[in-house]
């Protein structure tokens, strides 16, 4: 990490600290947030996790969740407190353009700031980084940081379980390529400190609402395409299909990975119809960069394999730019690899 030692001699007196994530945070995003939040104040700091969205449901049972501030409802409360913070941590997103308005709160905020995130292209405002695309989540930057600071011992279970939360999820389960013996060996640690990783997949997997349920079978056999002659698949859905299913955030996290799971299909992607945009999620396999893609054609950016993007065309007017784009195989989408 750039200036390590610098940040432990901060860390040495009690301090105002807000942490603060993307959009729309997922187990990842939360999990690292709740889990950084929970060892700086046994540290004896005063701090607030500031999320700029709210977040799905199968995430409210980590500790420390009735005390995250929503920014969006909130937004005198979220500033009083970027303004007066000492520190602020961006944990799992490496632009201030993908918070949202609190990204500009943070930018003029004199607090000094500390980046800890996986994604590419990092902007640089932060004095104190810890930044790798090697890690599989930010989840494992968390621990390698509360490692190098000496303090593993710190990690309590509820700390251990929004870690492992962050791993698991961003992982695939320790599927993706990114899943290293280092995650292991993580996971080990967590596991010895006490995390419940049974009851952690059971709060995040096994949460669903019946009609989330009925959406997946329903998008799984109504909004499912396989562009013909290519190795590709995407799901939509309208703003129809999310009235009908009662639509709650997070109801369609994972859907996208259904595509791939065809044979042969090596990209999928989902368009979802969302107030006057299009929020697109898009996933390959191997050597397919995604974000690539995504970043040019989509407003968006990402990781290789998982890569998300936002579209102010309408729907059909989206799907039809994505079917074009793949049908002409722009380089971005070199199948063969
Ligand atoms: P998801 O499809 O799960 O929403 O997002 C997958 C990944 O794509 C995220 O980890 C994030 O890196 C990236 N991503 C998603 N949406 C956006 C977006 O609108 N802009 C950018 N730059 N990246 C995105
Ligand atoms: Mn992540």
């Amino acid at each position: 990490m750039q200036n390590l030692a610098a940040l432990k001699e901060k860390l040495n007196l009690p301090k105002r600290i807000v942490i603060t994530t993307h959009v729309k945070p997922d187990a990842d995003a939360l999990g690292s947030s709740l889990g950084l939040a929970g060892y700086l104040m046994k540290l004896g700091h005063q701090v607030c996790v500031i999320t700029p969205t709210d977040y799905p449901d199968f995430l409210t049972w980590m500790e420390g969740n009735e005390d995250v501030l929503i920014f969006e409802g909130n937004e005198e409360k979220a500033q009083y407190l970027v303004e007066n913070a000492d520190l602020v941590f961006c944990l799992d997103f490496s632009s201030l353009t993908r918070i949202g308005a609190l990204g500009e709160m943070v930018r003029d905020s004199e607090a000094e700031k500390v980046l800890i995130d996986h994604h590419l292209n990092p902007e640089t405002f932060a004095q104190y980084v810890l930044w790798s695309t090697e890690a599989a989540a930010t989840a494992e930057l968390i621990f390698d940081l509360i490692e190098m600071l000496g303090d593993v011992e710190k990690i309590t279970k509820a700390m251990a379980e929004a870690l492992y939360a962050g791993l698991m999820t961003d992982t695939g389960n320790f599927k993706l390529p990114s899943t290293t013996p280092h995650v292991h060996n993580i996971v080990a640690t967590l596991m010895e400190l006490g995390a419940d990783i049974s009851k952690v997949s059971h709060n995040v997997y096994d949460n669903s609402s019946l009609d989330r349920m009925r959406l997946l079978g329903f998008a799984l056999s109504e909004r499912l395409e396989v562009i013909e002659g290519t190795p590709v698949a995407f799901f939509y859905l309208t703003t129809e299909d999310k009235k009908r299913f009662n639509y709650q955030t997070g109801d369609s996290e994972g859907l996208v990975n259904y595509g791939l799971g065809i044979k042969d299909v090596k990209v999928s992607a989902i368009f979802i119809e969302d107030e006057g945009k299009v929020k697109i999620s898009f996933r390959s396999f191997g050597n397919i960069p995604i974000n690539e893609l995504s970043r040019k054609y989509f407003n968006g950016g990402g990781h290789k394999n998982a890569a998300g993007g936002v579209s102010f065309d309408d729907l059909e007017t989206t799907i039809n730019k994505f079917k074009e784009l793949v049908q002409g195989q722009t380089k971005e989408l070199n199948y063969e690899a």
